[in-house]
């Protein structure tokens, strides 16, 4: 596995309105994309910081991940997204080592990305995504 940068740290949220400009303002980072995720009941923020992004998570659905997840928990971070080289065969040598996979095979996320999530029950509690850049 080549796990080669933080890709991005995802942060749920209630509004993308009311939390834009605490990065903006307060932190002085750029807000460069809005893109809403459908099959994930998102609508995604993103700001960049040296190789790293923050992903703001908006749901757009009570009933969808991010949704539930602020009924459950609140406001906060919701998952750590690694930069992969191969996500395929990350996921493949994760499954092997015994952690539960979300997602068995990689899916399209925001930007473009193939992306996949480990089940935060085999990762010690921190909802794990794998990132490749195609
Ligand atoms: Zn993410």
């Amino acid at each position: 596995m080549n796990l080669t940068h933080i890709e991005h740290i995802g942060i749920a949220v209630n509004s993308l309105e009311e939390s834009i400009p605490f990065y903006e303002k307060v932190l002085g980072l750029k807000c460069y994309a809005i893109e809403e995720v459908k099959d994930q009941k998102v609508k995604t923020a993103f700001f960049k910081i040296g190789d790293t992004k923050l992903e703001l998570l908006e749901s757009t659905d009570p009933e969808g991940p991010i949704g539930r997840f602020i009924k459950k928990r609140g406001q906060g971070l919701h998952h750590l997204a690694f930069a992969v080289q191969d996500i395929g065969t990350a996921l493949r040598e994760a499954e092997q080592k015994g952690i539960e996979l979300i997602d068995k095979n990689p899916r399209k996320g925001a930007e473009g990305l193939d992306i996949a999530f480990l089940h935060p029950w085999s990762t010690f509690g921190v909802l794990t995504e794998f990132c490749e850049k195609k």
